[in-house]
């Protein structure tokens, strides 16, 4: 079956796309193009110049040039609001572009994911919309400063940050694109987007809008190219105020170690190995057919996937035989299938690092009860693969696969200390979820386990509105909500003698 595409989503595939840079599209200075590939055909769907240390160098110029004159840090905060909301609204009007863009691109699958693309990123834009005009210092109480018989006036000034460089990964572009530029451009910050070289197109689709849309030249400058090229000069340029990072543990290794020459900011949303624990007293039907759902969800390329899950002995066989039902009635196939439930993944190399899990399970002695190969034809598809009989000392269950595999374990004693110790037992921190009726395991399962958002009988980010990310290795700072404002914002104190 052939994906039915938009003739302005044809076209767009066929133009060979430029960087944005000063609100003009530039071709690359080295002239270096690379190739997006379609996974579910492994065929090249769109040529764009590849960002190098030379094109940061002029995008991180106009960035600066925009941030620090003309019209951008005299704007209005209403103004800016309206630009934001515009922006959403562009989202919506393109909707079916961008979400061709996403399934090609991507390879996410229509049904549930690319469906989701578009209205969750204009809803993160219109959340921010409503930031510019409440983003406020305070007044603050002070003792007379020495030798004054007077209280100073002292008060708080929050002023954005300055220059971003913000560097988004390849699972979910357009959504990621949206929750790094909504608080950035609230703030009154300028922004350089380094999107992922496997998946810039929504991104550079959505340079065309925010074009449209009227942001002053340079305000959002978009740079896709490798992380070696262009993400690298990014995070060490000493004109970057702040760098915005979301993608694996390792890279955020290297970014905080790059961002020391100017010693600027540093915000990072990592990597995940999510706990989903599953007491006997919990609604067996909703909670397996989460868990299968959740796990899967983008080929299981989702930082929040519940990839451990823990199940109590009392109902470990049948809700692990309901969670093998589900993968094996998960469709294979190309993201544009409105039946497929299971997309390929991004790439070859990541097709490679599935399996090479899966080699690992097996010969550390976990059983392989669903999946654990790939289907025949071309596209990097593998199947939804889970196993039993894992051990907390196994790979699988210590490193991020960011794969559709789900380790399943049983556990017997419900005492909080051992939940919690077996929850914890990760680097990791950045969600997980507890199964129960009772209220009171629940609530104090929620304080004793390490992670950014822990669900009750929910699993997953809470919405736009409440903040997200990690703890220990799964990052730094949090994104979403009025805390993901702090990371873009300084604060300035003024002290006013009357003497
Ligand atoms: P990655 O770290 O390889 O790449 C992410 C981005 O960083 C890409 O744009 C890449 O080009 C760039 N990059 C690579 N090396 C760089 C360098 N040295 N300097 C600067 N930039 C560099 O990650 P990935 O494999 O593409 O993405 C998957 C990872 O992202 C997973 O670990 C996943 O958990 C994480 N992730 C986290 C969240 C979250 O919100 N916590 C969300 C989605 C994905």
């Amino acid at each position: 079956m052939n994906p039915d595409i938009h003739a302005q989503t044809a076209a767009f595939l066929d133009r060979e796309h430029g960087l944005l840079i000063g609100g003009e599209w530039a071709a690359s200075r080295s002239g270096e193009i690379l190739k997006s590939i379609n996974p579910a055909t492994e065929q090249p769907l769109a040529r764009f110049a590849g960002a190098g240390p030379e094109d940061i160098d002029l995008a991180v110029a106009a960035a600066r040039e925009a941030c620090d004159h003309g019209p951008w840090p005299a704007m209005s905060p209403s103004r800016r609001s309206e630009l934001l909301w515009k922006l959403a609204e562009q989202v919506e009007a393109h909707g079916e572009i961008l979400t061709q863009l996403e399934i090609l691109d991507n390879g996410m699958p229509l049904n549930p994911a690319a469906a989701m693309a578009v209205p969750i990123a204009a809803k993160m834009l219109r959340y921010y919309a409503g930031w510019p005009s409440k983003i406020a210092g305070s007044t603050n109480p002070s003792d007379p400063r020495p030798g004054a018989d007077r209280a100073a006036l002292t008060y708080t000034l929050k002023e954005p940050v300055g220059v971003v460089g913000q560097i988004t990964p390849w699972n979910y572009p357009l959504g990621m694109a949206a929750m790094k530029l909504g608080p950035a451009l609230a703030t009154g910050c300028t922004v350089v987007l380094k999107p992922d070289e496997h998946t810039p197109l929504s991104a550079l689709y959505l340079g065309e809008l925010i074009r449209k849309t009227g942001f002053p030249p340079g305000v959002v400058n978009i740079v896709p190219g490798t992380g070696e090229a262009a993400g690298a000069s990014l995070v060490e340029h000493p004109d970057v105020d702040k760098v915005a990072f979301t993608g694996s543990t390792e890279t955020g290794r290297s970014i905080v170690r790059a961002a020391t020459g100017n010693l600027k900011r540093v915000s990072l949303e990592l990597g995940g190995k999510s706990p989903f624990i599953v007491f006997p007293d919990a609604d067996l039907d909703r909670t397996i057919a989460m868990a299968a759902h959740l796990g899967f969800f983008l080929q299981g390329q989702n930082c929040q996937c519940p990839s451990r899950v823990f199940i109590h002995e009392e109902i470990f066989e049948p809700a692990v035989e309901r969670m093998a039902e589900a993968a094996r009635a998960m469709k294979i196939g190309p993201g544009w299938d409105p039946e497929t439930r299971q997309g390929p993944l991004i790439s070859a190399a990541q097709l490679e690092r599935v399996e090479s899990y899966v080699a690992s399970g097996l010969s550390d002695g976990a059983e392989l009860i669903v999946g654990g190969a790939r289907p025949e034809g071309p596209g990097y598809f593998f199947e939804p693969t889970l196993f039993r009989g894992t051990k907390s000392e196994m790979r699988i269950m210590r490193e991020e696969i960011f794969g559709p595999v789900i380790c399943v374990q049983s556990f017997s004693d419900t005492s909080l200390d051992a939940v919690a110790a077996f929850a914890n037992d990760t680097v990791y921190g950045l969600v997980a979820s507890v199964w129960t009726r009772g209220l009171g395991t629940a609530h104090e399962l929620a304080q004793r386990i390490k992670a950014g958002v822990v669900g009750i009988n929910h699993h997953g980010s809470g919405d736009v509105f409440a903040p997200f990310g990690g703890y220990k290795e799964s990052g730094w700072g949090r994104e979403f909500g009025a805390e993901s404002l702090d990371g873009y914002l300084e604060t300035k104190t003024v002290v006013v003698r009357y003497d």
